[in-house]
């Protein structure tokens, strides 16, 4: 027909959607929540929009969402007076794999469709999950500050199409029309239920058009920023939406911190440490996610300054009551005030986790998540160096499944053992080193490192509670001192000059291979190993950066 445009979706996108349509998932209502959830962040950008350009909200300041139900039609709407899309921004959010969580949900798809639909549970798939209670699905938008709206419509199933529309003002309508099958969303108390679980939390209202007594329009969430209110009114499934939304995350918080703090600077944080590895934790930007509100107004969450690298699995909300709203987002990151926030925010990140730590197995699991990451901060941050070594936990010889901290090591320590031994490699075969064998025998035990970090921070000098680090792998450890260990095996020296026959003839074949050639009190069983010199690098070390270079 004239006018309209058809689009193919991106093949990724198609691949999603196949999965939604045919999707047996059983909590589909979770579709409300990502629409609710994406018409407050457009309401939130507006907001920051108006600051510096009020004519945008003028004639109609009043952010809000609305439901409203058409029984005959069978057709549920919900529409937001936010910042709305273009016709290219249509396009390109909803064509495409615009966020990065959804490509990394749909690398994950296997093509076995009973296996696929876990993962929407993992992954969250946003404005695409319309797709399992719709038919079809109509996207109305203008964006503020223009004239001109346009409608996106689709049926999931390969294409959309892109026509002129017609809109009142600015935001976004989204029209579903529901499957057979899927009429409990036609029904009020249904929805007032969902929006009551998933979007309670929502600042802005969520009114569901005249379906109260009289036709009478109805608010259905509490509508005010959730860390505004009293913890004591707070329930931990509250808690829990929220950091869903704010973290766009699908597990439940690990932990939930949530404080204001008074005296020179004014700020309310609400942090959340996830349970599982959000999937770009190891991104290469290693941003910080967290959202940075003045005074309830929605400044970024791109605000890489507020927190450093080795936290930003970190999830929430900073809402600042000394920051200026006109401030640039450029501005923010050389701001004073900012770095005083930064401080206060790691301080009670580290406290936290120190409390937890208490409770050693719910500490491994966040160990097992984040330890990686964490560890970053003993390379990185000079000044909380010792505080970040006090929360590491370690593989060891000895630790079996379990990890232990560095006090339980010291404790365990051998006489005369002046040093905390370390061997890095992978977590298949660090294990195994013949290296160490002269540790073994003498019962001392060695901390097994095994993520990339850990070559890194242990080059930095450490020490923990005066005693250093030192490689099992490099130079001539001297272990005289320390007693064998009962029932260990020494075999009887061979003669000086037979031995000075053998490294004679080792130098002869390896030449140039080696740098030398030494007798080691190191091994016990096995005839040789390879150790780095003291002054060089350590070998697992050598043997990534040569990985790399390729
Ligand atoms: P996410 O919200 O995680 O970015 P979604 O799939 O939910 O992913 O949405 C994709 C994008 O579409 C959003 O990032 C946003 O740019 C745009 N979008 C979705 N809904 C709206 C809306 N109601 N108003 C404005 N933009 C929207
Ligand atoms: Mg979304």
């Amino acid at each position: 027909a004239e006018g309209v445009e058809t689009r193919g979706f991106e093949a990724e996108v198609a691949r999603l959607l196949h999965l939604m349509v045919h999707s047996v998932y059983s909590e589909k209502e979770i579709f409300l929540r990502e629409l609710i959830s994406n018409a407050s962040d457009a309401c939130d950008r507006l907001r920051y929009a108006a600051l510096t350009e009020p004519a945008l909200t003028a004639d109609d300041p009043g952010f809000r969402v609305e439901l409203a139900i058409d029984k005959d039609g069978r057709r549920l709407t919900i529409a937001d007076n936010g910042i709305g899309m273009s016709h290219d921004e249509l396009v390109a959010n909803l064509g495409t794999i615009a966020r990065s969580g959804t490509s990394a949900f749909v690398e994950q798809l296997s093509g076995d469709e009973s296996k696929d639909v876990n993962l929407i549970g993992r992954f969250g798939v946003g404005f695409y999950s319309v797709f399992m209670v719709a038919s079809s699905v109509e996207v109305v938008s203008r964006k503020a500050g223009s004239p001109e709206a346009w409608s996106w419509t689709s049926d999931g199933a390969g294409t959309y199409a892109m026509r002129h529309a017609v809109r009142e003002g600015r935001g976004t309508t989204i029209t579903l029309t529901l499957r057979t099958g899927e009429d409990e969303f036609l029904d009020a108390w249904r929805l007032k239920k969902i929006v009551k679980t998933y979007s309670d939390h929502i600042a802005l209202p969520v009114i569901l058009k005249g379906e109260g007594e009289e036709g009478a329009d109805e608010t259905l969430n509490a509508a005010s920023a959730l860390w505004t209110r009293p913890k004591a009114e707070i329930t931990p499934e509250q808690y829990g939406e929220f950091y869903r939304h704010v973290g766009h995350a699908m597990d439940e918080p690990w932990a939930t911190v949530h404080w204001k703090a008074e005296g020179t600077i004014e700020y309310t944080g609400l942090l959340f440490i996830p349970t599982n590895r959000p999937f770009d934790l190891f991104d290469p930007k290693r941003e910080s996610r967290l959202k940075l509100y003045v005074r309830r107004v929605f400044i970024t969450d791109n605000c890489e300054a507020l927190l450093p690298g080795y936290l930003r699995f970190v999830r929430g909300v900073v809402d600042s009551a000394d920051l200026p709203l006109n401030i640039s987002r450029e501005m923010l990151q050389e701001s004073a005030l900012t770095a005083k926030i930064r401080a206060g925010l790691i301080k009670k990140i580290l406290s936290e986790l120190d409390k937890r730590a208490a409770d050693a197995e719910a500490y491994k699991a966040f160990w097992d998540a984040f330890g990686a990451v964490l560890k970053e901060g003993l390379y990185e941050d000079f000044e909380r160096r010792e505080q970040v070594l006090k929360l590491a936990r370690f593989r060891t010889t000895k630790s079996g499944e379990g990890v232990i901290s560095l006090a339980d090591y010291v404790a365990r320590m051998r006489p005369n053992q002046t040093a905390i031994h370390f061997i890095t490699g992978d977590a298949a075969g660090v294990g195994h080193s013949p290296q160490l064998e002269a540790f073994k025998a003498r019962d001392i035990e060695v901390l097994l490192l095994t993520d990339p970090i850990d070559d890194f921070w242990t080059g930095v000098g450490l020490d923990f509670d005066g005693k250093p680090f030192q490689s099992v792998t490099r130079g001539d450890i001297d272990l005289s001192l320390i007693p064998e260990a009962a029932g260990g095996t020494q075999a009887e020296a061979a003669p000086d000059a037979d031995i000075a026959t053998l490294i004679a003839a080792a130098k002869l074949a390896l030449g140039e291979q080696v740098k030398d050639v030494r007798v080691s009190k190191r091994l016990t069983d096995s005839p040789v190993c390879l150790v780095a010199d003291s002054g060089d690098m350590d070998m697992h070390l050598a043997r990534l950066l040569r990985a790399h270079k390729g």
